[in-house]
């Protein structure tokens, strides 16, 4: 057995308790342990006196605890004076107090880090991070010792930091020595990357910190490589299995679709049509993913796609995640479409039984040509006759389980991806490593960028003052409100709540109208419909407009409580408006309160203000939130790694790409 998987419980030390303590914070194998990097490092090389730390710094100080006192009060924190011969400094926490005074007694020797202030004339941290250093420690000046995250199971069980690393000290010492290496041999000594087992050491326990993070890059390669070994075998595979369709391009019916329209497409557009029917052309099944920023046209190249399978005697299908969009998807095509003599079908969930029979028999009999729709499209009883092409939109708000779902409607179908969330190049390499891209990184022409602008809620009356001004002048506006959760009581105005108070207050002259996801779904497809022929021309919603829609004549987004959208999310709000000829804007109206809640919320929504480019939007959110959150439950497979950081390492998962590839290109 590869020695990195031998069980925990194997390793000296670990009896069943810490064993358990261990497999809560997924340490099951010799292996999670050794990649269990700390959190930080205390630099002791790099040890200040008291007396010399400048304020507005980061620094390390070593001394002794002079006091420590819990102060009650509106404001409750514990504070403690640590001092060394030369000065002391007061720690102040305000979480946590009552712990801590326990946690600490006068007498005990620490290390604290954390940055530098003054309060009151004297030297403060705030929330500094700690270490008790004991015995033999103390004498170990001009160390970098890890600090790592610990749980409270842990602690009780001696594995603080300190006898963490012991633990990891005695398990490296048995181990590593047999560590087999998870690079090539001659990869590594190309690259000059050391070996694993002292990469693993030197992470633990460096000379420098500069060695840490070398270490710690050269184990991110690892795992980057291995994952990306994997991806190019797949692909590779895909590559060799010529047992898809090889469509011929369309000569009729994608000529006839531009010549119908009263645009010329981009050349963005242009491009990613001829490489997606390049790829159609060919023998194996394509797996290809279409990103184009919101608004860039990406329905008509999913069309074109369809018509091509359409041209060669296939039916097409496409699946969009939310009725709404499902709904007008197949307005559009329908009326793009039937012009050219074909016919399309609309599946959704609840609709008449007879309706349904007849759609499912258009569908089984190959009567339809196309057929759009909702998850209702991956039902059991929904059999196509020949299907050669499955288009989903706006894919990351499906999982793989259903995307592989509408691919076995067909026999071997092609398969084609869109998404209007902008990822960032790693985490695409990352996510999508098997799939290949096309990108439209065009708006179609005449597209006035959106004016956006950050507001607090004092400026509320103004905005929608603003908004109603915009409505007389035949323009339409979308008010957006967070979604609640049914278990959150929310301390937030509701959409609910604001129609109520916007259609007999401020916008009381309009037609406004309510829409959210709760709603039977007949009512929601009659809300936007209406909406879509200006009879209403205030649209108050929670997120359901998110994805998708296209109504030109909207001008104004209006988001309340910008502060708990992220990013992406509000920049696909955004997207619906500017799709017209007119002026339009975005305002985005924050009730953050004072604080680093303000400045926290202030950076990102700045961000909103400052581009509308959503691929830089999509970099700024992953470096905010890391790549767990950015994706959050929206994306399932994301791979986690535990040495490798896709924000920070993206030229290493580069580097780490082109090696795999060469690697399995000469296999
Ligand atoms: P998205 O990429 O966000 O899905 P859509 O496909 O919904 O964008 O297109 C947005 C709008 O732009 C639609 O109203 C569509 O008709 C229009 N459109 C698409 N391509 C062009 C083009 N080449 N020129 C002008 N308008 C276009
Ligand atoms: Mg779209």
């Amino acid at each position: 057995m590869e020695i990195l998987s031998i069980p925990i419980e194997k390793v000296k030390g670990v009896g069943a308790k810490r064993a358990s303590a261990l497999k809560d914070v997924e340490i099951l194998t010799l292996g999670d342990l050794l990649y269990y990097l700390p959190r930080r490092y205390l630099d002791r090389t790099q040890i200040l006196p008291m007396a010399r730390a400048p304020i507005g710094q980061e620094v390390t100080l070593i001394g002794e605890v002079r006091q420590t006192r819990f102060i009650p009060g509106s404001r409750p924190r514990f504070v403690m004076v640590v001092a060394d011969e030369t000065d002391d400094i007061t720690c102040t926490f305000f979480q946590g107090g009552r712990y801590l005074q326990r946690n600490f007694a006068v007498g005990d020797e620490l290390a604290i880090s954390g940055k530098v202030d003054l309060f009151q004339g004297r030297r403060q941290m705030v929330h500094p991070e700690y270490e008790f250093i004991r015995g033999e420690e103390r004498l170990h000046t001009g160390v970098v010792v890890p600090l790592y995250t610990t749980s409270a199971d842990m602690k009780e069980r001696g594995l603080r930091s300190r006898g963490f690393r012991r633990l990891i000290s005695e398990a490296l010492d048995a181990f590593a020595e047999r560590i087999e290496d998870d690079l090539p041999a001659a990869l590594r000594q190309r690259l000059g990357l050391a070996e694993l087992g002292a990469s693993l050491r030197q992470v633990h326990f460096p000379a420098s910190l500069a060695e840490a993070e070398r270490a710690r890059q050269r184990l991110a390669f690892g795992e980057l490589f291995a994952f990306q070994l994997r991806l190019a075998r797949r692909r590779k595979k895909n590559r060799e299995q010529a047992d898809g369709i090889a469509f011929a391009p369309s000569e009729k019916l994608v000529p006839a679709l531009w010549d119908s329209l009263p645009f010329a497409p981009t050349r963005a557009q242009l491009r990613v049509v001829a490489e997606i029917a390049a790829q159609m052309q060919r023998p194996q099944v394509m797996n290809r993913l279409v990103q184009g920023d919101v608004g860039s046209g990406k329905t008509l190249v999913g069309l074109c796609a369809m018509l091509t399978a359409v041209e060669n005697g296939y039916q097409a299908a496409m699946m969009a995640p939310t009725e709404i969009l499902a709904e007008q998807h197949f307005f559009n095509i329908q009326a793009l479409v039937e012009p050219l003599g074909l016919t399309v079908v609309f599946l959704k969930g609840a609709q008449r039984k007879a309706l349904r029979e007849e759609l499912l028999t258009a569908i089984e009999s190959g009567v339809a040509h196309i057929a759009v729709g909702t998850h209702a499209l991956i039902q059991e009883q929904v059999q196509f006759a020949r299907l050669g092409l499955a288009v989903i939109d706006e894919q990351h708000r499906f999982g793989v389980v259903q995307r592989g779902a509408l691919y076995k409607k067909g026999a071997k179908p092609d398969l084609l991806v869109m998404t209007a969330t902008p990822i960032p190049r790693t985490l695409a390499l990352t996510l999508y490593g098997e799939l290949d891209v096309s990108i439209i990184d065009e708006l179609p022409p005449g597209r006035k960028p959106i004016r956006t602008a950050l507001r607090g809620e004092d400026r509320r009356a103004a905005i929608f003052e603003f908004a109603g001004d915009q409505v007389r002048q035949g323009r339409q506006v979308y008010v957006v409100y967070p979604l609640i959760e049914e278990s959150e009581k929310a301390d937030y105005k509701s959409a609910v709540e604001a129609y109520d108070e916007l259609r007999h207050g401020p916008l009381a002259e309009f037609a406004v109208a309510l829409l959210h996801g709760r709603m039977a779904a007949e009512e929601k497809a009659a809300v936007m419909e209406d909406f879509k022929q200006n009879r209403i021309q205030v649209l108050v919603c929670t997120t359901v407009v998110e994805v998708g829609v296209d109504v030109p004549n909207a001008t104004v987004m209006i988001i309340e409580h910008a502060e708990r959208f992220g990013l992406a999310q509000l920049h696909q709000l955004r997207g619906r408006v500017g799709r017209g000829g007119e002026q339009s804007f975005c305002i985005l109206i924050s009730y953050a309160h004072a604080g680093a809640e303000l400045a926290d919320s202030h950076e990102r929504l700045q961000t909103m203000e400052r581009t509308q480019d959503g691929f830089e939007i999509a970099e700024k959110d992953l470096q905010l939130r890391g790549p767990g959150e950015f994706f959050g439950v929206r994306q399932a497979g994301m791979p986690t790694f535990k040495a490798a950081d896709l924000v920070a390492d993206g030229a290493l998962l580069q580097s780490a790409r082109e090696e795999a590839m060469r690697i399995v290109d000469s296999e």
